[in-house]
């Protein structure tokens, strides 16, 4: 894999940007192109390793400073970057970063505390999943079953990637320290040990159901309990439900987005639950009390007040949303509306000109409008 592109423009930040800057970009796009979201996709790999490249050189001030003045193509530039990048080598290098994303500590340090020849427990990933639920469920609460590929431990060798009997052997190629060193110009390069991927030690005789990795892929399902008040974007952590950790490391957590589908009658303001109310004009000009059906399906009595007034707000209080914080719980906001009929029966018609002439104003229907009308027109 060459690399020619600009290392800004593959982390997508500006030349001027901080080192924060560069961080956060580098994080979003190893978290999107992370190889265990993106199984068996070459792109994804590539462009993996093309922003962990350009990373290492961004975050590093001495690094970026010589790409600034030298780009790809200077004196000692960054030629070194074109060769292909064992992805243990990057998770290794950028343990700081993937130690918070991931949850694995740089393991190129831990391989250089190690004394004997065996695996290191590695934790588990964390993994993604989003479900769309809809506003009834989050106001009610709901459970709701999610089916997903996880790693979950060997059974065949109780985590250990060992067939019955055998165990590890320290690699013989870099005598268990996982890497191996180059020189390219001033520059020295470290490299996962190529014999044993940088792991430092080799399974002779490999558990023959997961090949040696000491976890397995499964398809399971779970259970979880979304609370009531639950709100859109919401992300629900269930521990130890993502990855099983490799050679008996802890599992990863399983984070769940919550997405909340649009309700055509009601909607959520803050931690109020909101509908409109349709009403004639006799009910609001007189007044009126009627029963109208919240989300759940429960009846509310609502006292529609004389004289009322379109957009008005009648307030049912606790009949909203919980807050899953202060669990105070928001209100049912009534907002009133009316209906305009664009058909009427002729009687209603005929009482409805009455009315509008009783009260002076003038419309298409009443009869001065008519004659108004018809005087224009005959000239
Ligand atoms: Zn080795
Ligand atoms: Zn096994």
């Amino acid at each position: 894999m060459a690399t020619k592109k600009d290392f800004y423009e593959i982390l997508g930040v500006e030349k001027n940007a901080s080192e924060a800057d560069i961080k956060t970009a580098y994080r979003k796009l190893a978290l999107k192109y992370h190889p265990d979201r993106n199984p068996d996709n070459k792109e994804a790999e590539e462009k993996f390793k093309e922003a962990a490249q350009a990373y290492e050189v961004l975050s590093d001030p001495q690094k970026r400073k010589q790409y600034d003045q030298f780009g790809h193509a200077g004196p000692e530039g960054f030629q070194g970057y074109g060769q292909d990048v064992n992805m243990e080598d990057i998770f290794g290098q950028f343990g700081d970063i993937f130690g918070s994303i991931f949850g694995q500590e740089g393991g190129r340090k831990q391989r250089a505390r190690r004394k004997n020849a065996g695996p290191l427990p590695k934790q588990g990933h964390d993994l993604y999943k989003e479900i769309t639920i809809s506003l009834q469920e989050a106001y009610t609460g709901t459970k709701k079953e999610i089916g997903y590929y996880h790693f979950v431990p060997c059974p065949g060798c109780d985590g250990k990637g060992l067939s019955k009997g055998s165990s590890y052997q320290e690699c013989q190629t870099c005598h268990g320290a996982g890497e191996q060193h180059y020189r390219q110009g001033f520059f020295t390069f470290s490299q996962a040990c190529g014999t044993c991927s940088g792991e430092g030690f080799t399974i002779p005789k490999p558990c023959p159901i997961c090949n040696g990795q000491s976890r397995i892929q499964k398809y399971e399902k779970i259970n979880p309990t979304i609370p009531k008040g639950i709100y859109d974007g919401a992300e629900l952590r269930v521990s130890k439900a993502g990855d099983a950790g490799v050679f008996g490391g802890p599992a990863g957590a399983l984070f769940i987005k919550i997405n909340i589908a649009p309700d055509k009658r009601f909607t959520r303001v803050d931690d109020n639950l909101q509908c409109t109310v349709m009403l004639t004009y006799p009910q609001l000009v007189f007044g009126a009390q009627l029963e109208i059906e919240n989300i759940d399906g429960t009846k509310e009595t609502i006292k529609i007040p004389k004289g009322c007034a379109v957009g008005h707000r009648i307030i049912i209080s606790g009949k909203g949303f919980v807050n899953l914080n202060t669990k105070r719980t928001g209100d049912l906001v009534v907002v009133t509306q009316c209906h305009i009929p664009t058909k009427l029966a002729a009687p209603a018609a005929e009482l409805l000109k009455h009315y509008s002439e009783q009260i002076g104003t003038s419309t298409a229907e009443s009869e001065s409008s008519i004659k108004g009308f018809f005087k224009k027109f005959l000239g």
